[in-house]
């Protein structure tokens, strides 16, 4: 259970807690602009789809999180079209309409990531409705896109439509500060990473940012750790070092930090004796 009261939690928060629960709904539309996270978002959903833990989804740990993490799970397929309009070919979407009726090969769903939907063209996104109106039980389907209403009406009809607020917060940290903190987190020196993180204090809006940016790395780090390629931060060659020096569950742990130490911010909680926790959290999860 968070120990957040529920008011205090938007889409993504419920959306968060649907997926530790493993209560996603068959079709998702993830609505924003392009710094609204919504790729990651939509990655980390996938993941909760084929977790096989019977806790909190996706544990991390599981054989179903390591192989989604390192981009390799059979029961995930993933289109990305944020970048390539051409990415939903009619044929592309027939075959993940009948892939959808065949079982999964070894989650507890079959999952299609449809990024970067509002480039789907008419006829795909009809190939998609027969799906949709009548999905199968095993089925989820999770498509994002800048804004729900360039998606067909019958086709949003038929999913979850979830509005993601365009944070700009991990888009706002300087890429130099990011960098170097994430370098102090394995230094030898335990100095290293507090007298960064005395940057921050006096800044609320800084230490947001950076805290956001911080968890993209991490994440980042993790999915290198496990042979996967993808960098939603932006910042490979802070992420690879990472990579590099940590296990894969020394990483696993570093954005639960990140996250905790955002969502006590978000609470007022003291920048200076947050900072101090979080650089010893940090530490720890590093076995530094
Ligand atoms: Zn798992």
């Amino acid at each position: 259970m968070s120990a957040f009261p529920e008011s205090a939690a938007g889409p993504r928060e419920a959306l968060a807690r649907q997926m530790r629960e493993g209560r996603l709904p068959h079709a998702l539309i993830l609505e924003g602009p392009a710094d609204s996270g919504k790729t990651g978002l939509a990655m980390e959903l996938a993941r909760a789809a084929v977790c096989l833990s019977e806790g909190e989804k996706p544990c991390g740990r599981c054989a179903g999180c390591v192989k989604a993490l390192a981009g390799s799970h059979p029961d995930i397929t993933v289109l990305n079209g944020d970048d390539d309009a051409r990415a939903f070919p009619v044929d592309a979407v027939r075959k993940i309409r009948s892939d959808a009726y065949i079982r999964p090969n070894e989650a507890p769903s079959r999952v299609f990531v449809l990024l970067g939907a509002h480039n789907m063209p008419e006829a795909p996104q009809n190939a998609l409705l027969k799906v949709l109106e009548e999905p199968p039980e095993h089925v989820v389907f999770i498509l994002t896109a800048v804004s729900a209403a360039s998606l067909l009406p019958t086709v949003r009809s038929r999913a979850q439509v979830v509005s993601l607020e365009g944070s700009g917060a991990a888009e706002n940290a300087d890429p130099g500060l990011t960098a170097r903190f994430a370098a102090a987190v394995t230094a030898k020196n335990e100095a290293d990473l507090l007298f960064l993180t005395g940057e921050l204090i006096g800044d609320r809006e800084k230490f947001r940012a950076v805290l956001a940016q911080m968890e993209r790395i991490f994440r980042d780090a993790a999915v290198l750790r496990c042979g996967g390629t993808t960098c939603l931060s932006g910042q490979r060659e802070a992420a690879q070092p990472l990579a590099a020096a940590l296990t894969r569950e020394r990483l696993m742990r570093l954005p639960g930090e990140i996250k905790k130490a955002g969502r006590a911010l978000e609470h007022n909680a003291n920048a200076a004796l947050l900072a101090t926790a979080l650089c010893a959290a940090l530490r720890e999860a590093a076995g530094r």
